[in-house]
Formats: C-alpha cells, sequence, structure tokens
C-alpha cells in the first residue's frame, strides 16, 4: 500500500514486519469473528496528527488549551455514535471493549456489590465477571450459563439465578454465542430483580447499527461496545446509555479509569460512524448475516456439528466432539492451507482450554474484502478436506485459498 510504503524510509525493521502483516492479511481468509478489515478512510484517520494530542476532559471543558480542533472531531464521533444508535448519551473515549466495560461497571455499580454476566465457558466474556480480571476481583460476580441441552440462553433460569444472588446489575452480551439475544426479556428479568441492564453488544453492534440484530439501545440502561469488531472501526471501545447516566459515565471513563483519550482514533471512530450511516453499511451487515448463515449450512452439509444447530448472527460454532479432531489441531491444519480460525471452548467441554472441542467462525472480514455465498460454500468444503484427509489436500487446497484471496484485494491502493 501506497500509504504503508512511506514507513520504509523511516524505519526499514517496522516497515518489513507491517508489510508482512499486510500480506498475511490479503493471502489469508480471515475468519476469526472478532476482527475485521477497516476502510482507508478508516486507516488515515488512525494514522493522523491527532495522536500528537492531550486533550483530558470532554469538548468543551479540557485540561490543556489547543483543543478547539480536537474537539470539533469528538463531537462528530458522539453525534454519529448517538445518530447510528438512537442512543440518548454517547461516550467515544474508552480505549477498548475492556475499559469500556471497566468504566460501565464504576458508573453504575460500587466495588463489593454484586453483578452477574455470562460464564466465560458459555460464550461470555473475560470483562464480564471472570477471577482473572478486574471485574470478578472488585465486584461480586455471579455467573450464568447457557441451556445444557440447547446451548441457549434460558432467561428463565438466568432469572432464578437473579432472584438468588440479588445482583445491582446484569450484564449481557458475549464473545461466542451464535442465537440472537431477546433484550425485552433481558429489561424483564433485570426489572424483577430491581437490578440495571447492561448490554455488552461487542460483537454485535455492526448488525445492530444496520438493523439486522435487534437493539439494546431501547431497553437498556447502559450499553458498552468495541468499534472494531463488525462495526468495521478502529480498535477501541464506545459506551452509549441514557442521558441520566451521561455525566457519571464521563466521569467513570475519564479521569475514573483512563487518562488521555486517543484524539486520532476518536476520529477513526468517527469516520467508521460516518460510514456506518451510509446504505452500503447496511448491506454489508445484511450480507455478514446472510454468510454466516450460508456458512453454517454449508458445513452442516458436510456432516459437521454447530452448537445450536445454526446461527443468527455474524459467528458459528462447531462442536468438533464428533469429528474426531480437536479444536487446536483443526485451527493449527487451517492455518496451514491459508485459513485463519480459532479454537473455542464449548460449553462442558471436555478438552481443556488450551486445546478445546470448538472451533468459532465469523463472517465480517471474509464479507468486507467481498466473498459472497459460493465462497462460503468452498470454504466448507475446503474445512471438510482438511479434516478427512490433511495429508492428502494440503497443497490443492492451500493453491485454492491463495487464488481466491487474490482475486479479492482487501486494499486497492
Ligand atoms: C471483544 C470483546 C470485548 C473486549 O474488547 P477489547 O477491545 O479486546 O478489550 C468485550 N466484550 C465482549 C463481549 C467482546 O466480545
Amino acid at each position: 500500500m501506497e500509504y504503508l510504503n512511506k514507513l520504509e524510509s523511516f524505519d526499514k525493521e517496522v516497515f518489513d514486519a507491517c508489510n508482512l502483516e499486510l500480506q498475511r492479511q490479503q493471502h489469508n481468509i480471515e475468519l476469526i469473528a472478532s476482527e475485521n478489515i477497516v476502510s482507508e478512510g478508516v486507516l488515515f484517520a488512525a494514522g493522523s496528527v491527532l495522536t500528537n494530542k492531550y486533550a483530558e476532559g470532554y469538548p468543551g471543558h479540557r485540561y490543556y488549551g489547543g483543543c478547539q480542533y480536537v474537539d470539533i472531531v469528538e463531537n462528530i464521533a458522539r453525534e454519529r455514535a448517538k445518530k447510528v444508535f438512537g442512543a440518548e448519551y454517547a461516550n467515544v473515549q474508552p480505549h477498548s471493549g475492556a475499559n469500556a466495560n471497566l468504566a460501565a461497571f464504576c458508573a453504575m455499580v460500587k466495588p463489593g456489590d454484586t453483578i452477574m454476566g455470562m460464564d466465560l465457558a458459555s460464550g461470555g466474556h473475560l470483562s464480564h465477571g471472570t477471577k482473572f480480571n478486574i471485574s470478578g476481583k472488585h465486584f461480586n460476580a455471579v455467573g450464568y450459563s447457557v441451556d445444557p441441552t440447547t446451548s441457549r440462553l434460558d432467561y428463565d433460569n438466568i432469572l432464578a439465578i437473579a432472584k438468588e444472588c440479588q445482583p445491582r446489575m446484569i450484564v449481557f452480551g458475549a464473545s461466542a454465542y451464535p442465537r440472537a439475544i431477546d433484550f425485552k426479556r433481558c429489561r424483564e428479568v433485570c426489572d424483577e430483580v430491581g437490578a440495571y441492564m447492561m448490554v455488552d453488544m461487542a460483537h454485535i453492534a455492526g448488525l445492530v447499527a444496520a438493523g439486522c440484530h435487534e437493539s439494546p439501545v431501547p431497553y437498556a440502561d447502559i450499553v458498552t461496545t468495541t468499534t472494531h469488531k463488525t462495526m468495521r472501526g478502529p480498535r477501541g471501545g464506545l459506551i452509549l446509555c441514557k442521558e441520566e447516566y451521561g455525566k457519571q459515565v464521563d466521569k467513570a471513563v475519564f479521569p475514573g479509569t483512563q487518562g488521555g483519550p486517543l484524539m486520532h482514533i476518536i476520529a477513526a471512530k468517527a469516520v467508521m460512524l460516518g460510514e456506518a450511516l451510509k446504505p452500503e453499511y447496511k448491506t454489508y451487515q445484511q450480507q455478514i448475516v446472510k454468510n454466516a448463515s450460508v456458512l453454517a449450512n454449508a458445513l452442516i452439509d458436510n456432516g459437521f456439528r454447530l452448537l445450536t444447530g445454526g446461527t443468527d448472527n455474524h459467528l458459528m460454532l462447531m462442536d468438533l466432539r464428533t469429528s474426531g479432531i480437536t479444536g487446536q489441531e483443526l485451527e493449527k491444519r487451517l492455518d496451514a492451507v491459508h485459513i485463519t480460525v480459532n479454537k473455542n471452548a464449548i460449553p462442558r467441554d471436555p478438552q481443556p482450554s488450551s486445546i478445546t472441542s470448538g472451533i468459532r467462525i465469523g463472517t465480517p472480514a471474509v464479507t468486507a474484502r467481498g466473498f459472497k455465498e459460493d465462497e462460503m460454500l468452498m470454504i466448507a468444503k475446503w474445512i471438510r478436506g482438511v479434516v478427512d484427509d490433511f495429508e492428502g489436500n494440503q497443497e490443492r487446497i492451500s493453491k485454492e485459498v491463495q487464488e481466491l484471496c487474490a482475486k479479492y484485494p482487501i486494499y486497492e491502493h
């Protein structure tokens, strides 16, 4: 890329590594459900001179001089975020999804309060109360899981647990859950026990923005997200909430849990949110869902099992327990034929988390580069091929994958 090539004259060592990464992205089929390929507009903003600026505080109320232009940028980002999601209030400063969650907890509950979140093993996120994370250390975190037979959320069970532990806040949202979440039902559960409702829509935010998944915004007290997954923006976080919580959310982000905002990344978020307001974005998100559904059906047709039997969103979870291969081994084999996925524990996985019996597959990145239904059918066959006879098929599949990738450049210039 022209833009990357300029780096070469400044630092050859770093350029070489970045260039190798660009080539890897170009020549591999990216099926990691949390990744995407951003527009050049987003790249340019993220690489802009706004990285030079300190801007602690919020537009109009900064602790540094010279913030008049970055104020414009942050206001654009905030206004667009509100417009995209129909939200009353937006904070665009969180450096990441985990930071957005920490700030949301600090805004809504006190250390030692009881919170509920989906177990990591059922598809929840580390930052929803696991013992390895600050959310599980500073709050009394109680987990809920999915139904053991259907692998779906069981709202009656969540309510039963909530009645027992009386949480101040319940967190909904997941990193590996292939089905739609019923936010109206989540609200009812929260209301029955008098808990705040928090939704972390990190994975599905792009779908929500385009109306391809029900929005949590009308129901939840506070909504967090990443901006780099289905949303297709720079790596970062975002918080949406009711107007009444706006001030406490702002305080929880800065000075509560962060210092100076990354203004170049906020500019890139603004560019992405501008894209999200255009009709092409809706078409893109619809194609993500279409591709996921076609790929899920094709995997089933090729004899694989999927948790919950399919998908409503952008991702699916292969249940490999009857396929004679572990998640770790399939990840490794697919890597060897230039297809990137991640192994993923399935609920009550018989294998340790370093091995697993599952693979998580998502369609946001391949859809961004232009893959459609036909390519999904090819991917399903290739996955079948590496499971059945890796030695015999490796060379052929690797070549076919490379040919397909060459037809769909991730960047034009
Ligand atoms: C990815 C993810 C996050 C964390 O985002 P980071 O930017 O990596 O901190 C938080 N919550 C959920 C549900 C996620 O899937």
